[in-house]
């Protein structure tokens, strides 16, 4: 997929990632834009199994999920945080259920605890149970999204001292730079 080999965050932290990434704001396209495409990508992602479709509430729910997960990404990138965003965050993952299974070597597992055919409950129950694991490991807060409004693209910083501030330099991060220098330019 388009620039997801971009400062890819490691697993289980990439799933979240990939979630947040289904909207491509610099080039224009959202992977959950339709029930269709929505179907498809979670399908094809291993959320859901076969046979199941994302129907337009569970769609709009599940864009919504995506968007207050984005915005704690903006956080994580020093940006202030809006109290309102976690409060719909929190809203929409109240209904949300996860268990914990031991595999036979003995390690915990969390897992979604969703009734069948719960679409959101399964994609939502994944992806917090990624950034729950992801939190106790201790990468959730690398995860950020771009500070360029024009893209807000979820990368992961692996930087020493946690600053990356933008997907690339070389597009987000020197287009930022030209900005703050033409600011410069014109105050003088
Ligand atoms: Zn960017």
């Amino acid at each position: 997929m388009a620039g997801l080999s971009l400062k890819p965050a490691p697993e289980p932290l990439a799933l979240v990632q990939s979630f947040v990434n289904t909207r491509n704001i610099m080039h224009g396209y959202d992977l959950l834009e339709d029930t269709d495409e929505a179907t498809a990508w979670l399908f094809e992602r291993g959320f859901v199994g076969g046979g199941v479709r994302v129907d337009e509430a569970n769609r709009r729910l599940l864009v919504a999920f995506r968007e207050g997960l984005r915005g704690l990404l903006l956080v994580h990138n020093g940006e202030p945080g809006e109290e309102a965003g976690a409060e719909a965050l929190n809203e929409l993952a109240a209904p949300v259920s996860l268990s914990v299974r031991f595999d036979m070597e003995g390690e915990p597992r969390l897992m979604p605890a969703a009734e069948a055919g719960d679409v959101v409950g399964e994609v939502a129950g994944r992806v917090l149970a990624a950034v729950v694991l992801s939190a106790a490991e201790g990468t959730w807060s690398r995860l950020k999204a771009c500070r360029n409004e024009g893209c807000l693209w979820a990368f992961y910083d692996n930087s020493k001292n946690r600053s990356g501030s933008w997907c690339t330099m070389d597009v987000c991060g020197a287009r930022s730079k030209m900005r703050a220098y033409r600011r410069r330019r014109s105050s003088e």
